[in-house]
């Protein structure tokens, strides 16, 4: 058993930012308004997670690290009204089987603070008392080591991973209004570097501002578009319940990126969907692609969320529909030989 759920485990949490993402994400559920991120030797060390949100509560302790256990969704429904980032209660128990973790937490509703230490499958292996703010820290340490060839290709790709994760760092520190979020890391010649700071400003704009530099909100773009009730319903044949005003809401900033950036797409781009940093290949295509007809040799700057409003009602959420579609164009618009089986 303790094998099946070390590689399901590995499927969980695949990379240096998804341990911290699920970490940082958990911090924000629990009403953080400040998110420190710690890291020594680019976090395959020590990632250390600390927050003031409202800390666990002592009936949790046990359970915290358990497969499904989540505090977030008390039955299925509330799936669709899934306010925050957690619900599937995977995250601490995979990073469990996958580093050696401890918890250090102090609820809101007491005194003290409680040390917890935890052992590969998820049992409390000792509890101490310790003084504490309200808040939580978790603590990894050794990440992937309970799987060698994940670990190993880890310490191979250690400054890879370790740009993917500021970058992932990055979008939550946009989109999260009011939160402040910093990611420090200290390698073996005892420095220590801040690699990620935002100010938790009250929009994204000045988030934009305040993390990548003024120049690059110089000549933002910014735009707002609603999609309201009637234009929807008469394009869709979408109806809304009452009190909908909108089907869904884009908003987003779009500007030259700064010198010496954005000769990727990747640099900085960031696409949100219901306020979850998300990819979306095929909308970031068709932005590049526009902003390419202007400007061939540089990539934007972009973070655009999407809001999309609760209208699951509106569907047949058992069926699907019948559809026989059939599209001709030019031939030499189409790449037959994508695939083997020409299906893509
Ligand atoms: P999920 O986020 O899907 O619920 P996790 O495995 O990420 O599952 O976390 C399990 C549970 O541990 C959460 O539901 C929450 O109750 C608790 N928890 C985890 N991190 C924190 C934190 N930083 N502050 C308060 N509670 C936390
Ligand atoms: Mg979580």
């Amino acid at each position: 058993r303790g094998s099946v759920h070390r590689i399901c485990s590995g499927q969980v949490v695949l990379t240096l930012a998804t341990a911290v993402k699920e970490l940082v994400e958990n911090s924000i559920d629990a009403g953080a308004t400040i998110v420190e991120v710690k890291l020594r030797e680019y976090g395959s060390e020590m990632i250390d997670v600390s927050d003031n949100g409202l800390g666990v509560e002592e009936k949790n302790f046990e359970g915290l690290t358990l497969k499904h256990h989540t505090s977030k969704l008390e039955d299925f429904s509330d799936l669709i009204n899934v306010e925050t980032f957690g619900f599937r209660g995977e995250a601490l128990s995979s990073l469990c089987a996958l580093s050696v973790m401890n918890v250090v937490t102090r609820h809101k509703d007491v005194e003290v603070g409680t040390k917890l230490e935890y052992d590969n499958h998820g049992k409390v292996n000792s509890r101490s008392s310790v003084a504490r703010q309200i808040g939580t820290t978790v603590t990894l340490q050794n990440l992937f080591y309970t799987l060698p060839v994940r670990h190993k290709e880890f310490q191979r790709n250690l400054k890879k991973e370790f740009v993917k994760m500021v970058h992932v760092l990055n979008a939550y520190c946009l989109i999260n209004t009011g939160v402040r979020i910093t990611c420090t890391n200290q390698t073996g010649k005892g420095n220590r570097t801040t690699v990620v700071s935002s100010k938790g400003n009250q929009t994204v704009k000045e988030n934009i501002s305040n993390i990548f530099g003024p120049k690059q909100v110089q000549s933002i773009l910014e735009f707002k578009q609603h999609k309201p009730t009637e234009e929807v319903s008469t394009e869709y044949g979408i109806k809304l319940t009452d009190g909908q005003t909108e089907l869904f809401k884009i908003e987003g900033h779009i500007s030259k990126c700064e010198h010496g950036q954005g000769r990727s797409s990747a640099d900085r781009q960031f696409y949100f969907i219901n306020k979850r940093p998300c990819d979306h290949s095929k909308l970031s295509k068709l932005v590049n692609e526009v902003y390419h007809q202007y400007n061939r040799h540089q990539y934007p700057f972009v973070a655009l969320s999407i809001t999309i409003q609760k209208v699951y009602d509106q569907y047949n959420r058992h069926q699907y529909p019948f559809v026989a579609l059939s599209i001709t164009i030019q031939k030499e618009s189409v790449d037959v030989n994508v695939t083997p089986d020409k299906r893509q």
